[in-house]
């Protein structure tokens, strides 16, 4: 929605006093994994029904105090994104395609009747926490620091009904290499029994409850040996993964993805097909079924399968298993060579063409 004229908010900053050390903080970037590390601070804005978004503050990272009956522990009236910033070669420190991320806030938010927050301040509330969190920001290869924005209804009441208190939180979490020691396809599971959304449902939405109910079936992916899994719609056409978007390339060039109402439409996967289009190839955004996959595998007119998203960026595809059959994929090159154009642009080593890189 626009709002190109709101004022910035105006952030109280409150120091951590019990920051981490230098020497504490280069051990956790010497090494970050994912998502179990936080920087030492977190900002967080109010709303509220009659005030609208209020108190925006920096404080020191830590335990959040809730009622319990704060309604998102009893219906899940939550909302969140992922994103990454990058630390380019000159120290600098840029976000990639923000406004998009704020934009899919808002569509989440409207889904879970929450208050949408206005990009502007969804931008601003990133670039605060890095201002204080900044030394945050690895700068090993392929390293990041991921931001985790989340929304949600803390009123204290049992009935059902959109909440009239409601907090925004950013936290940050240092992220290595997702891939060390080259990116390696992944086996995906395919998903019979269970689905991650449905027609009129909250599968276009970035809401807890959609990776609550990814949960069981990805344990069914780890037990039958596959590393992810994918989801169906009920008329048996090609959804996503558990958190990436899902990419076939033909033999002609063509590169197609799933398009439906219960997808989360990924910024990344957005992003490749622009850089795919900069390279002349056709994009179609349409309807896939299971049977076009496996027969477009089977006899060759699909020639690489790959998922994509803000964690892994790119990642083949090299099986896609089901209770009764094994598919092996095909691999090519387009994947890890578009991966490489996104990676580039992200880390500041190549034109960003598009203007999709924000410094923070
Ligand atoms: N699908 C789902 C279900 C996801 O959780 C994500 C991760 N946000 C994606 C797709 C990819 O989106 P993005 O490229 O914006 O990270």
């Amino acid at each position: 929605s626009a709002d190109t004229d709101l004022a910035p908010l105006e952030f109280a900053v409150t120091r951590n006093l019990a920051a981490k050390s230098a020497a504490q903080r280069e051990e956790i970037l010497a090494n970050p994994g994912f998502g179990t590390s936080f920087t030492d601070h977190m900002v967080d804005i109010c709303w509220s029904a009659g005030g609208g978004w209020h108190r925006p503050r920096v404080q020191p990272y830590g335990p959040i105090a809730l009622d319990p009956a704060a309604a998102v522990l009893h219906y899940g009236q939550e909302i969140f994104e992922g994103i990454k910033a990058y630390r380019h070669a000159d120290g600098s420190v840029h976000t990639f395609r923000p406004d998009q991320n704020g934009l899919r806030l808002q569509r989440s938010a409207r889904r879970l009747a929450l208050p949408e927050l206005p990009v502007s301040y969804f931008v601003q509330s990133l670039r605060e926490l890095v201002a204080v969190d900044g030394a945050w920001v690895p700068s090993g290869a392929d390293q990041s620091l991921y931001l985790r924005p989340f929304m949600f209804a803390k009123e204290a009441f049992l009935g059902v009904r959109p909440a009239k208190k409601v907090a925004y939180y950013v936290i940050a979490s240092p992220a290595g290499a997702y891939f060390t020691g080259g990116v390696k396809p992944v086996s995906i599971w395919l998903s019979e029994d269970y689905a991650r959304a449905g027609k009129g449902g909250t599968g276009a939405a970035k809401t807890g409850g959609n990776y609550a109910s990814s949960l069981l079936p990805q344990s069914e992916a780890y037990d039958s040996g596959c590393d992810q899994v994918v989801f169906l719609d009920q008329d048996g056409n090609v959804e996503e993964l558990g958190g990436m978007n899902v990419i076939f390339v033909h033999k002609d060039g063509t590169i197609v993805t799933p398009q439906s109402d219960s997808i989360l439409e990924g910024i990344t996967r957005d992003s490749i097909l622009q850089l795919a289009r900069d390279r002349g190839h056709t994009v179609e955004s349409r309807p896939v079924t299971l049977a076009e996959w496996r027969d477009g595998v089977a006899s060759g007119d699909i020639v690489e399968v790959f998922a994509c998203g803000t964690a892994a960026v790119v990642t083949p595809i090299g099986v896609l298993k089901g209770k009764d059959f094994l598919d092996e994929q095909p691999i090519g090159e387009l994947a890890l060579s578009l991966r490489e154009e996104l990676t580039d642009i992200q880390y500041g080593r190549r034109d960003d063409k598009h203007g999709w890189l924000v410094r923070l």
